[in-house]
């Protein structure tokens, strides 16, 4: 889950990394107010999941209130990269000495987390690593060693940052580490990292990227959770309680196990097809899993034929036939659906469906069959 960069601000603040004062708008007289209380000259930043905000128009510096309504209503409203703007962030404005970049991430070949500094922040970090590969300082850290204050002061020496930031640059990234990995991320960057003239050093934007596989241990982040940006699909799934990932293929999925979901979009694309999504109805394949299952694949406009691949090992391939048959009867399904069900009780299975069978209802007895049934009347 990605966070607004008013949240991100707000989840550094936990563990001591320093930003501007500031509050949240969603209108323009609002945005006033709490440009009063943040102190004149103020930024006022529009609040996308998505970079370049500053390029785009999303970021205004205003020096009296006429100024703030006026950046507030250019900004709200606005399209930034196909996101609508419902939020501005206003902060007081820093004065800038120097832009530098920070981040931490999971380098997944070698095992290891991975830091990257940059004295040259403040640009978009692939274009520095595309023209200036060298202006970038990355610093492997084991996750059982964690990140100490040497480790992070001399890896600010190596980056080049001013003299008079390292101190305060390595303390934050140290903190930077702890929100890392403690917080739970996936990502955290800040860009820019700024100094200021009179040498302190902060967060002037913050991106986070929460892992949510670590969802069970912060009961706080349901607070966190906007719905605006989240994929509509994605959306109805979690309220059904589905394992469900929307993808951009034509070709519905239903599988039962991860590892079986996984196979079924390989052998979809090997025959020539696209996933419309990633589905894992997990060990009990009942009716009701089965009829949540077929609502959020038929509610997907892009879907144009639905394989269901079901291996019986502890679950029974004859309720899972129970299952698909009473899902079927109280969904209507738009698309053609094919049938895979294997393992055990596979023939009874197939006896209690042969009867439901039509040419909207098929079954294949293999998956690589059943894949290049569903990817044919897919086109
Ligand atoms: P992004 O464009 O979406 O990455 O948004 P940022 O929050 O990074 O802001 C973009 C740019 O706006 C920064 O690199 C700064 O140059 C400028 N900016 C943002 N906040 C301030 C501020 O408080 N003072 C000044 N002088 N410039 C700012
Ligand atoms: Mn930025």
């Amino acid at each position: 889950m990605d966070l607004y960069e008013y949240q991100g601000k707000q989840y550094f603040a936990r563990f001591g990394i320093p930003s501007s004062p500031g509050g949240i708008a969603d209108a323009a007289e609002e945005a006033v107010e709490q440009a009063e209380q943040a102190g004149y000259p103020v930024v006022v930043k529009a609040q996308v999941k998505v970079g370049g905000r500053g390029k785009a128009g999303g970021i205004k510096l205003a020096g009296n209130p006429g100024d703030v309504r006026q950046a507030a209503d250019a900004i709200l409203g606005m399209d930034i990269k196909g996101h609508t703007v419902h939020r501005v962030w206003v902060e007081h404005a820093s004065d800038i000495e120097k832009e530098y970049y920070a981040s931490f991430t999971l380098d997944r070949p070698a095992k290891l987390h991975l830091g990257m500094l940059s004295a040259a922040g403040g640009v978009e970090i692939e274009e520095v690593a595309a023209t200036n590969p060298e202006a970038i300082a990355r610093l492997h850290v084991n996750p059982c060693d964690g990140l100490d204050e040497a480790t992070a002061r001399r890896w600010v020496d190596e980056a080049g940052l001013d003299e008079v930031a390292r101190d305060g640059a390595a303390k934050l990234l140290v903190n930077l580490y702890h929100c890392f990995v403690e917080g739970d991320c996936d990502l955290v960057e800040i860009n820019p990292l700024i100094l200021t003239p009179d040498g302190a050093v902060h967060a002037l934007d913050a991106k986070v990227t929460l892992d949510e596989n670590a969802a069970f241990r912060h009961p706080e982040w349901e607070l966190l959770a906007g719905t605006e940006s989240e994929d509509p699909r994605e959306k109805m799934a979690k309220e059904k309680g589905l394992n469900y990932i929307g993808l951009e293929g034509t070709v519905g999925i239903i599988a039962n196990g991860a590892g079986l979901a996984m196979s079924t979009l390989d052998v979809v694309n090997q025959v020539g097809g696209a996933a419309a999504n990633f589905l894992d109805i997990g060990g009990g394949a009942n009716a009701a899993v089965m009829t949540a299952a077929l609502e959020v694949i038929n509610a997907d406009p892009s879907v144009r034929s639905i394989l269901v691949n079901i291996f019986g090992g502890i679950t029974r391939v004859d309720d899972v036939a129970t299952g698909v048959i009473e899902a079927l009867s109280s969904v209507e399904i738009r698309s053609p659906i094919v049938l895979r069900l294997d393992g055990t009780n596979a023939e009874a299975g197939r006896a209690l469906l042969a009867p439901h069978l039509s040419d909207r209802v098929l079954a294949e007895p293999t998956m690589l069959a059943a894949a290049r049934r569903a990817v044919e009347l897919a086109r």
